[in-house]
C-alpha cells in the first residue's frame, strides 16, 4: 500500500527578510546533539529529502532513479509520495533577491546545476501522535519556524515557507486510514462520518466512502489531501453546490497544538479552535492528525462535458459572459465542476446529483443555443447519467492526477452578485489572464 506523507517543515532561512525565528547558521541553531536527542524520541530516523530532479545529476552520471523521475514528473501520486517533491516545479525552487534561482530541474538538459531550492534538507518521518508532539516541542524549544507539508499541492507555497529556502524540515507520516463509520453526538447523531488521517489523499478517501456505501464532498484534484490544506482552507469540490464547502462538511479534528497538546476538536470540545481550523488555512492553528467528514447518501447524477471554439476575442467575450451569467442558476440546481477557457476555446465538465438527463438538457439548452448562434458552429455537449459521484469520478479522472506543471492561479471564490450583475466584467478579467 502506498504510504501517504505529511511533511512538517519547522525552519527556513529567509535571505531577504529578517525573521523572529532562529535561522540556520545562527548561534541559536540546534546542535548535532539536539538533533540526536530529537531522533531518539522518534519512531523513525530523521530524513534528508532531495528534490525529485536530483536523481538526474550529475548529468554525465545520473542515478538509476532518473528515468523514474522523468516518467513520473506529472504523476501527482508519485510526487506526493516523494518527501522532496511538490506538485509544481516552481514550488520546489527558490529565487534569491538578486534573481538567481536555486532549483533542481528534472530536465537536466536545461543546463542548470542541481541545488536544493525550497526543499527541506532534514525531516522527521512521524507516524504517531508522540512523533508529532516531540517534533512540535523541539521546534518550539528552539524557536524554529514550523511549516507543514502534506501533498505539496498549495500554490501559495506556504508548504515551503512561501518560497523561502527551507533548510530544515520534519516529516509527519500517517499510515492509518480509519474507515469505520462514526456516530456523533446530538444533533449530529444521525450522521455517518468518515475519519481520514492526515496524509490521506482524495482518491483514497473516495474509495473509503464508496466501501461504506456513502459519498463525500472532496476535491476533483484526486491527489490533494483529504485532511490537510484543502480542509482548512476553502477547499471545494464538484458536490459543493449541493452539500457545501469542505469546511461545512467537517465535524471533528484530532490535532496537536503548538505546545504539543493532543486535542479532539469539535462543536462541543475546543469549539474556538474548531471554528478557526475550518477556514483559517492549513498550518495556522495546529497540526491536524485526522479529520472527520460528514458522508452523504449515494444518489445518481448526470454529468455534462462540452467544448466550443472561438474565432475572435469578441465571440469569446460574448460566450464567456453568458457562461459566467448562468453559473448561479447552475449552482442552484446542484451543478458543480470545472471549466477552462481562453480567447480560443471553452471546455467544461460538470455534474449534478439527483438531476436527470432531461433536466440537464433543459437547463443547458439556452446556453448551447446562444453559443451556437454566437460562434456559428455546433457545440459539443455530452450528457451522461451515472449511478453515483464515485462512478462519475472514476470514469472522468485519472487516479494519478495530472500535476508537475507551473500554474498561475487567480481567485477561487466568485461572489454570486458579481456573476449576476456584471458577468461581462468577470469575463474581461478572466480572459485577460495569460492562458498557460
Ligand atoms: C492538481 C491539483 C488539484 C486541485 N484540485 C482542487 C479542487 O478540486 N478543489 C479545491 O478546493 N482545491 C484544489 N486544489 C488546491 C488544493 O486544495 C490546495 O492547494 C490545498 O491547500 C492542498 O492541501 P494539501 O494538504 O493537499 O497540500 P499541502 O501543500 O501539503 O498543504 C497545504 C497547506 O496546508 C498545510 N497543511 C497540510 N497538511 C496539514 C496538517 N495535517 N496539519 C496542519 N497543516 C497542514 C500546509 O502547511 C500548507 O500551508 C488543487 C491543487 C492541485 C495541485
Amino acid at each position: 500500500m502506498k504510504i501517504p506523507w505529511v511533511i512538517l517543515t519547522f525552519l527556513h532561512i529567509t535571505i531577504s527578510q529578517p525573521s523572529s525565528r532562529c535561522i540556520y547558521g545562527e548561534e541559536c541553531w540546534p546542535k548535532e546533539s539536539d538533533f540526536f536527542h530529537l531522533a531518539s524520541q522518534l519512531s523513525q530516523p530523521l530524513l534528508h529529502p532531495k528534490p525529485p530532479g536530483s536523481a538526474c545529476y550529475p548529468i554525465n552520471n545520473p542515478s538509476g532513479k532518473c528515468s523514474e523521475a522523468i516518467e513520473n514528473a506529472h504523476n501527482g501520486r508519485w510526487r506526493s509520495g516523494q518527501p522532496g517533491s511538490m506538485q509544481a516545479p516552481f514550488l520546489e525552487t527558490f529565487t534569491f533577491p538578486n534573481g538567481t534561482v536555486s532549483a533542481c530541474y528534472i530536465n537536466a538538459t536545461l543546463g542548470f546545476p542541481c541545488s536544493q531550492g525550497s526543499i527541506p534538507e532534514i525531516g522527521v518521518d512521524a507516524r504517531s501522535v508522540q512523533d508529532v508532539q516531540a517534533t512540535v516541542r523541539f521546534a518550539s524549544k528552539h524557536n524554529l519556524r514550523l511549516v507543514v507539508k502534506n501533498t505539496g499541492a498549495f500554490f501559495l507555497a506556504t508548504t515551503t515557507s512561501g518560497g523561502a529556502r527551507v533548510v530544515e524540515a520534519f516529516y509527519f507520516e500517517c499510515t492509518t486510514l480509519r474507515t469505520s463509520p462514526i456516530v456523533h453526538p446530538s444533533p449530529l447523531q444521525k450522521l455517518l462520518g468518515l475519519t481520514v488521517s492526515a496524509g490521506v489523499q482524495w482518491y483514497e478517501a473516495y474509495d473509503a466512502a464508496e466501501a461504506q456505501g456513502r459519498t463525500i464532498v472532496g476535491a476533483s484534484g484526486v491527489t490533494v489531501g483529504a485532511a490537510g490544506g484543502w480542509v482548512m482552507g476553502n477547499g471545494n469540490g464538484d458536490l459543493s453546490p449541493r452539500h457545501g464547502l469542505g469546511v461545512d462538511n467537517i465535524v471533528e479534528f484530532e490535532v496537536v497544538t503548538a505546545n504539543g497538546t493532543n486535542l479532539i476538536v469539535n462543536t462541543y470540545k475546543n469549539a474556538d479552535l474548531f471554528w478557526a481550523l475550518r477556514g483559517g488555512g492549513g498550518g495556522t492553528y495546529a497540526v491536524v492528525l485526522s479529520a472527520t467528514h460528514i458522508t452523504h447518501d449515494l444518489v445518481p447524477l448526470t454529468a455534462i462535458g462540452g467544448f466550443a471554439n472561438f474565432t475572435s476575442p469578441n465571440i469569446a467575450k460574448s460566450v464567456i459572459t453568458e457562461f459566467i451569467r448562468i453559473h448561479p442558476s447552475l449552482a442552484d440546481s446542484g451543478w458543480g465542476g470545472s471549466s477552462f477557457f481562453s480567447q480560443g476555446l471553452l471546455s467544461y465538465l460538470f455534474a449534478a446529483p439527483n438531476v436527470t438527463v432531461t433536466e440537464a438538457n433543459t437547463i443547458l439548452e439556452p446556453f448551447l443555443a446562444f453559443t451556437r448562434n454566437t460562434t456559428g458552429q455546433e457545440v459539443r455537449n455530452d450528457v451522461i447519467p451515472y449511478n453515483s459521484y464515485y462512478a462519475w469520478f472514476s470514469a472522468s479522472f485519472s487516479r494519478d492526477g495530472d500535476t508537475g506543471h507551473n500554474t498561475e492561479l487567480g481567485s477561487r471564490l466568485l461572489p454570486r452578485d458579481l456573476s449576476e450583475q456584471d458577468p461581462g466584467k468577470v469575463a474581461d478579467i478572466l480572459l485577460a489572464l495569460p492562458a498557460t
